[in-house]
């Protein structure tokens, strides 16, 4: 399978399909967000760094981030294709990705936007602060987020676009998650027919 990016604001989905389309073609999955709150977890030199960042809203910085990515890549089997959820965030992290990817015979594959109005995002946020507990769910700190999210990650948008490789699905259009998964799911076939 080709790797695939998935890539959206904070509350876009992106843990939720991500898992879904790993199960569905038995695909690696990589959520950068999940392996900071491990580190967190475990108390590590990292995880003290991570905290400080999240906890603000804020990025973790980028040398940091590329490194941890590397790492993770590297642990996953071959040859399977893997899906990248919540990385990269930044055009430096884009360019450090598919450098990586291309030094190990590799290339970046398809990106999977997931369109969602803010108003939405804010609700699911909200609702999952109450069942997941993620300390930077709460109102303030989602705005922050939004914030970082335009000013330092949607400008990628365009640069998956110049790449030839960005696949958009609103959430608007599709309305359920089962109607945004079946489009995926084509989209991929497609790519990989
Ligand atoms: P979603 O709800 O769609 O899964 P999210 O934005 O709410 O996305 P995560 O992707 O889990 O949540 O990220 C949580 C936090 O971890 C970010 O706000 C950021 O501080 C940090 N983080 C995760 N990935 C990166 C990255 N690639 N670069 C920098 N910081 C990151
Ligand atoms: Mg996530």
């Amino acid at each position: 399978m080709k790797n695939i990016i998935i890539f959206g604001a904070p509350g876009s989905g992106k843990g939720t399909y991500s898992a879904e389309i790993a199960e569905r073609y038995g695909m690696g999955h990589i959520s950068t967000g999940d392996v900071l709150r491990g580190e967190i977890k475990n108390e590590t030199e990292l995880g003290k760094i991570a905290k400080s960042y999240i906890d603000q809203g804020q990025l973790i910085p980028d040398e940091l981030m590329i490194d941890i990515l590397a790492k993770t890549y590297d642990s996953l089997p071959a040859g399977k294709g893997v899906i990248f959820d919540g990385f990269p965030r930044t055009i430096a992290q884009a360019e450090a990705l598919k450098k990586m990817l291309e030094e190990r015979g590799d290339e970046l594959g398809m990106m999977i936007e997931l369109i969602v109005s803010e108003d939405v995002l804010m609700m699911r946020l909200l609702r999952r602060a109450q069942i997941e507990g993620r300390a930077d769910d709460n109102e303030e700190t989602i705005r922050k987020r939004f914030a970082v999210y335009h000013s330092q990650t949607e400008p990628l948008s365009k640069w998956f676009a110049a790449e030839g490789i960005r696949h958009t699905f609103d959430w608007g259009i599709c309305k359920t998650k089962e109607g945004m998964l079946e489009a995926i799911f084509q989209e991929i076939e497609k790519q990989n027919a």
